[in-house]
């Protein structure tokens, strides 16, 4: 059975006050066991520190992105070796807005994921359509050249958790239908199956994202292949707390 996970991505927000603040709220929240769901805060580098030491440990805590390589001179960059070296396990890659804003590559996010999981990060992968694809019909298109680029470059899948964000529904509070989330995990499962193993595609989480909210995810928990969540806006609130819970 898959663990179900959930992600907090707390983007570029954020003071020491805030994190500060969050972090006591999540502490004294009551949630299921980590026998049951995985919880991963993942907050801007520069307090990765603050967090890693104050929150609770049955919570994890993932960067929002690291360098393609070893560490050297990449002025700006944050190494996987770096994050070991802090404590931390998990880091998110090919996060859209990474990929639009930035002009990270299918091959760029692949050769990411590849370097961190050699370095003995988790990760979770990032993919999903624009609205601009998805009503052209291209979606599962999109979503299985971006899932391919990763599957291209490792073997083991173990420490991969996929992301799947329709751009659309990111920050924008057109959250997806269960339905049309299902659809796109469903498919996206059967392309792990025919494409890496059916091993693989029973055993990987796929977790859905964009607009999830404390009183759409239980409906979207339902679906059979929604292996949980990665909450932007909402991870900053009380209610994330509420989105963890859905997980029973
Ligand atoms: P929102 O939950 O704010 O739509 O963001 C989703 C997201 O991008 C998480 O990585």
């Amino acid at each position: 059975a898959r663990k179900f996970f959930v992600g907090g991505n707390w983007k570029c927000n954020g003071t020491n006050e805030e994190v500060k603040k969050i972090v006591s709220t999540l502490n004294d929240g009551q949630v299921p066991s980590s026998d049951v769901v995985e919880v991963v805060i993942s907050p801007p580098y520069v307090f990765l520190p603050l967090v890693k030491s104050s929150l609770r440990p049955d919570f994890h805590v993932a960067a929002q992105n690291c360098w393609v390589k070893k560490g050297g001179a990449f002025t700006g960059e944050i190494s996987a070796e770096m994050l070991k070296n802090l404590g931390i396990h998990w880091v998110v890659l090919g996060h859209s807005e990474r990929r639009l804003l930035l002009g990270e590559s299918n091959e760029f996010v692949g050769d990411k994921v590849a370097y961190a999981l050699s370095q003995g990060l988790k990760v979770i992968a990032c993919v999903g359509e624009t609205l601009e694809h998805r009503e052209s019909g291209a979606t599962m298109d999109v979503v299985a050249a971006q899932t391919k680029a990763i599957a291209d470059r490792i073997s083991d899948w173990t420490n991969v958790v996929v992301a799947y964000e329709p751009v659309w529904a990111i920050g924008t509070g057109k959250v997806a239908t269960p339905a049309q989330a299902q659809e796109v995990h469903s498919a996206l499962r059967k392309w792990l199956q025919t494409n890496v193993s059916v091993q693989v595609a029973e055993s990987t989480r796929i977790i859905y994202g964009g607009s999830v909210n404390g009183a759409n995810c239980k409906e979207l928990a339902a679906q059979p292949d929604v292996d949980g969540f990665l909450v932007g806006g909402a991870s900053l609130k009380a209610e994330f707390l509420d989105i963890i819970k859905s997980a029973t």
